[in-house]
């Protein structure tokens, strides 16, 4: 069978499924004659090289009838495929094999017109690889393109094209197809091949491709091979049955179900080998992305739950800690045991699930122990000590108060690139007052111990545990301390198990408390962003109603809303009066660090008033362009320092001063800096046609 993604990408606009605007803009650019250039940007698999190519050849079309290239006439049938053979189109992929010359020579001819052609057409793929130079170049020109020339700029990364590239163009993001698309195209293509089919399997090909078109129709050719294209099938050529049953062992693992193990196994149909094959790849696939938080592609493996990997991670991490050793190591031990370097049979099979299992001995669960209340030891290392009044009036708090939390929150992931991942709330009702030095010295001992756990851990010397807590005190749940903690991503599950297994346990010997532990839940960028940022508000939820500010367009609102509390949660609470009823480490105390190493104030989007924005996680993309910003500086001044040894007194002095020039030529001001990402501050970015 031929591959169904070539036989059926679109010949012509009238092809495309879905992707209205792009297609009807670009139609009307080949109608109006002003064939106009272009941003495309959309995810692998989408169309943009596609819809590129069908915009290419209907511009250099000698007739073109409606929008669309004629197909017949000289240059149509020059153009071809795509157009490799045509001197007035010029297509280069941005990848590392393009040099700069390349692509100004590049650039170089655009600025010419073409001999016989009426219209030259560039077309640039992957264009957010362009060096600085490079792209600097294509801005020039865009300036002031000339009229004889069309760009056609693809990206499936439109975050690293700059807002002056974007603002330029009329840019389009092409998405994935819904659900009725996907199925219009998947007809379509299966009536014309003549395969049958079912809903379901095209609702599972549609799930598993996520609506990618070029995805769908290999899924298509896939299950082709192995019989209709219905649900059954699609499960069988798309390997979907594993998922069930890998979370099944994974299950039966857990809970030292050996019996569950073999018959997962046994019932498996396939061969010894291959089943070994697929158990090793799980488990790799959990260690690495799961317990060392690196990123594995491998979308089999991947669509195996998040909540499998989560309990996976937690009990491996509850049997290395009970065992005394590193979880990593654990992991491999486990990992290393699922390997043969003999012929596997059915019968070595069992035999390695049996050693696997018995290495996986399981340990009382997780946190039996945490949250029982505990009768008062007869020397409470945690003093009660009264330092308030009950009676004082339940109350909402002053911005001041919040501010801090929210401050702080933004440096964190600016400064270091973290963000908080665990979240412990701590509550002690057996008080009749609050008792917040108590909690205070909880805090600390908590921030002190994991700290040097940490740095054990990692072994550095920078500080990698940052914190912050908030007291508060009312009538219903007594004393209860919120703590926000950010440790390294990869040392997660040990600190969890760490605190589950040690401390927690170890501290409610001493007084009567709960102790609730959230941990980040997924892995996606948005997930942990979303979890970083609802930890702060539930920090802030007594913050007063009555306290406003101006919102991007229109009137003052309350900041309760443009914080967006949960309004569940927000609630007055009693005063902690005498005590400093909020913290947090010193990394991410302002003052002296109020700019970065290079001297860049830090970005503020509370500030700036920017509501829109402050929830988003820009901080992650504003603390990479800094780390590049601040190599490529280094690299310039590298250079020039390479030329000291040896030179003369004179060049000496020259080259300093060269150095001195270049320092100065790089700006301080945050707002005056080109970066990847387009500030909240910058005007927005037109991605509307026209
Ligand atoms: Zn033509």
């Amino acid at each position: 069978m031929t591959d169904l993604a070539i036989k059926y990408r679109p010949r012509r606009f009238s092809e495309i499924v879905g992707q209205d605007p792009l297609v009807s803009w670009m139609r009307e650019q080949i109608r109006s004659g002003a064939g106009r250039s272009v941003l495309v940007a959309g995810p692998v698999g989408t169309g943009k090289t596609t819809s590129g190519l069908i915009y290419a050849k209907a511009l250099l079309c000698g007739s073109p009838l409606d929008g669309e290239a004629c197909g017949a006439c000289d240059e149509c049938r020059e153009f071809g495929e795509n157009g490799r053979n045509m001197p007035s189109f010029h297509a280069l992929e941005c990848g590392e094999h393009s040099t700069v010359e390349e692509v100004k020579d590049l650039l170089e001819a655009a600025r010419h017109a073409p001999f016989l052609a009426p219209r030259r057409v560039l077309m640039l793929d992957e264009v957010h690889n362009l060096s600085r130079r490079a792209s600097d170049a294509l801005l020039r020109i865009l300036e002031a393109p000339p009229q004889w020339t069309s760009f056609i700029l693809l990206t499936y990364r439109l975050n690293l094209i700059s807002g002056a590239l974007r603002s330029r163009l009329s840019s389009f993001e092409l998405s994935t197809l819904n659900e009725a698309e996907a199925f219009r195209l998947l007809v379509d293509v299966c009536d014309r091949e003549g395969l049958p089919y079912d809903q379901e399997g095209f609702r599972l090909i549609f799930k598993a491709a996520s609506g990618g078109p070029r995805e769908m129709l290999r899924a298509v050719e896939k299950t082709s091979q192995f019989g209709p294209v219905d649900g059954a099938h699609v499960r069988l050529a798309l390997n979907l049955n594993f998922e069930d049953r890998l979370t099944a062992f994974a299950r039966a693992l857990m809970v030292g179900d050996l019996e569950g193990q073999l018959r997962e196994v046994e019932e498996w149909p396939d061969t010894a080998e291959r089943k070994l094959d697929f158990l090793h790849q799980f488990f790799v696939f959990q260690y690495f992305d799961g317990c060392r938080r690196l990123r594995r592609e491998d979308p089999l493996m991947r669509s195996v739950g998040a909540e499998t990997q989560e309990q996976l991670v937690a009990a491996f991490a509850a049997r290395a800690s009970a065992s005394g050793c590193e979880p990593e190591a654990y992991w491999e031990s486990v990992i290393a045991a699922l390997t043969s370097n003999t012929k596997v049979t059915e019968h070595s099979l069992a035999m390695i699930v049996s050693r696997v299992n018995r290495l996986f001995k399981p340990v009382s669960p997780i946190g039996g122990e945490v949250g029982k209340p505990r009768a008062l030891s007869a020397k409470p290392v945690l003093r009660v000590r009264s330092s308030g009044s009950a009676a004082e009036d339940r109350t909402f708090l002053s911005w001041d108060e919040i501010r801090p939390h929210w401050q702080a929150a933004s440096l964190l992931p600016q400064r270091y690139g973290v963000l908080f991942n665990l979240r412990l709330t701590i509550s002690r009702s057996e008080l009749d007052r609050p008792d917040s030095g108590g909690n205070a010295r909880l805090v600390s001992k908590l921030t002190h111990e994991l700290g040097m756990r940490l740095k054990d851990w990692c072994g550095a010397a920078s500080p990698v545990l940052h914190w912050m807590y908030r007291h508060e005190w009312d009538d219903e749940t007594g004393q209860r301390t919120r703590i926000l903690l950010s440790v390294p991503d990869n040392h997660v599950a040990a600190a969890l198990a760490w605190l589950r297994l040690k401390f927690v346990p170890r501290v409610s010997r001493m007084c009567d408390l709960k102790v609730q532990i959230a941990c980040r839940p997924g892995m996606s960028q948005e997930d942990r962003v979303r979890f970083h940022w609802q930890g702060v508000r539930a920090l802030s939820r007594s913050l007063g109603p009555r306290f406003t500010a101006r919102a991007d367009v229109g009137p003052l609102s309350p900041l309760v809303d443009l914080l967006k509390i949960p309004l569940r949660w927000r609630a007055q609470v009693r005063r902690i009066s005498n005590m400093q009823a909020r913290g947090m480490s010193a990394s991410l105390t302002g003052g002296p660090k109020r700019n970065d190493e290079s001297g860049m104030a830090w970005l503020s989007a509370l500030s700036d008033g920017a509501w829109r924005v402050l929830d988003t996680g820009w901080e992650l993309r504003e603390y990479e362009a800094r780390k590049a910003e601040r190599e490529r500086r280094d690299v310039a001044l590298a250079k020039l320092a390479a030329l000291l040894p040896g030179a003369d007194d004179a060049r000496r002095e020259s080259i300093h001063l060269e150095m001195e020039l270049l320092k100065s030529s790089w700006s301080s001001d945050p707002m005056n800096w080109r970066r990847g990402w387009s500030g909240w501050w910058l005007p927005v970015t037109r991605v509307k046609p026209g």
